[in-house]
């Protein structure tokens, strides 16, 4: 495929997919990597984590082949486009690539580019793993407790994004349908309503939860809990859980049990090396990661419960700054950090970039470069715990020094060398 509307890397190979399978990748040793630096803070955190990816990448015997890519303000300044096809093609075919944070506008304007680029990419599963790097500050007792990873559901639920405006001809049928087709003649208020629809299928909820107890049996975790509502809403959000427990029990034989068998059967006692699956009422769950903190390990839950689980447990590890992301689909693989474009600090080479450096270390991992993702914790922990911090950090800090966003990475960098 010949591209227009990116900077091809002149060096750098594709990332493959081993034949006859969806999700394996071959990956060489100097790939090509698509990166978007991303709107607002993007323009300070995205090179900083490039240099920081591609020095921990030579230190470990790898290179990594930048391809620029353009989504957002970017994209329009260049194309007068928000999201020029040949980004999502690029991304489509190197597989695994990593961006920055884009700015969508609320209320009016178009839908999110971030919402669009996962959809098009089928990247169904949000992956943030949320773990304590020694020297952060922490609203909590003892936030080394926290280690879990949450896949939360990417395309359904309110991403599906099926709703309906108060006042409109499409709100007025779907309002007469919900009454008088299906009986819910007392249920809607009078006067001006939006509506929306919340989709859960078999299709998508165990595709994710697959994906969940796949990468727990990968990096030997002990549980996944499937957090859901199913309390109140039984046929979406208990579905979810019914279905989360139908993978479990159906596809992975010994490898994986659920914890009412665990009980029934064996008494508590899991077997060796076993993931165990259980659930939570997603409220509760909100409690459970405060109080029972180091009982918890994968989480799998849907669009809207994963959306505020993963916040809240990013704010017991450090917050914004600190908190990566990433998005798998089968095959393809984007990182991105939590946050997103702080438009007052753009440009100011001001705000911490370790949420998208950690975010590069997701992808390093994915790359399977094991020993340049640890390097690249292990470099910013270093940093962090030497004082060497960016303001938001610096102001938490007793005797801490304020870097700047370019100057955190250089520290981290020559950590990496020294260390390797
Ligand atoms: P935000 O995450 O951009 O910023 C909120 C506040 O968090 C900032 O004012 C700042 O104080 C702090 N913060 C964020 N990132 C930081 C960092 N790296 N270092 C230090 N402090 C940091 O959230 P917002 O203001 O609600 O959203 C701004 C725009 O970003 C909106 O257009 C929103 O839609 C978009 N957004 C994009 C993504 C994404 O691209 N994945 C995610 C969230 C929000």
């Amino acid at each position: 495929m010949s591209y227009e509307k990116v900077e091809v890397p002149e060096e750098g190979e594709k990332i493959t997919l081993e034949e006859g399978t969806e999700d394996e990748l071959v990956v060489p040793d100097e790939p090509t990597i698509p990166i978007i630096h991303g709107d607002g803070i993007g323009q300070d955190v995205g090179p900083a984590a490039q240099k920081v990816l591609e020095t921990a990448a030579q230190a470990t015997g790898h290179d990594i082949h930048w391809m620029r890519v353009y989504a957002g303000e970017s994209a329009r300044e260049r194309y007068d486009e928000n999201l020029p096809d040949d980004t999502v093609e690029a991304l489509k075919e190197f597989r695994v690539s990593i961006k920055g944070p884009l700015t969508t506008p609320v209320g009016a304007g178009f839908r999110s580019l971030n919402v669009a680029l996962r959809k098009r990419l089928d990247l169904y599963a949000n992956v943030r793993p949320t773990y304590h790097l020694d020297g952060v500050p922490s609203p909590v007792k003892d936030p080394g407790q926290m280690d879990m990873v949450t896949f939360r559901e990417n395309t359904e639920d309110v991403y599906a994004g099926i709703e309906w405006e108060a006042g409109t001809d499409e709100v007025q049928k779907a309002k007469e349908f919900v009454e008088n087709e299906m009986g819910e003649d007392d249920t809607i208020h009078d006067g001006p309503v939006g509506i929306g629809v919340k989709p859960i299928t078999e299709f998508g909820t165990k595709r994710l939860v697959r994906k969940a107890i796949d990468y727990a049996l990968e990096h030997d975790r002990d549980s996944v809990t499937l957090v859901h509502k199913g309390n109140i809403m039984k046929y979406t959000e208990g579905a979810f859980r019914d279905w989360g427990y139908e993978v479990a029990e159906e596809e992975y034989g010994d490898e994986v049990i659920s914890e009412d068998t665990l009980w029934e059967e064996r008494d508590g006692e899991a077997p060796e090396d076993a993931v165990v699956v259980n659930d939570r009422i997603a409220d509760n769950m909100l409690q459970q990661v405060l109080t029972r903190t180091d009982e918890y390990d994968v989480i799998a839950t849907m669009n809207l419960n994963g959306d505020y689980l993963s916040d809240a447990c990013g704010a017991q590890i450090g917050g914004l700054g600190i908190a990566p992301g990433s998005n798998f689909g089968d095959g393809r693989f984007l990182a991105e950090p939590v946050h997103g474009s702080a438009p007052k600090y753009a440009g100011q080479d001001k705000v911490n970039p370790t949420a998208m450096i950690l975010s590069g270390r997701i992808m390093l991992e994915r790359l399977g470069w094991t020993e340049a993702a640890d390097l690249v914790r292990d470099a910013v922990e270093e940093t962090i715990d030497s004082g060497k911090v960016t303001y938001d950090l610096e102001r938490q800090i007793e005797g801490g020094e304020k870097l700047a966003t370019s100057e955190f990475a250089d520290a981290v960098c020559e950590n990496i060398e020294s260390m390797s």
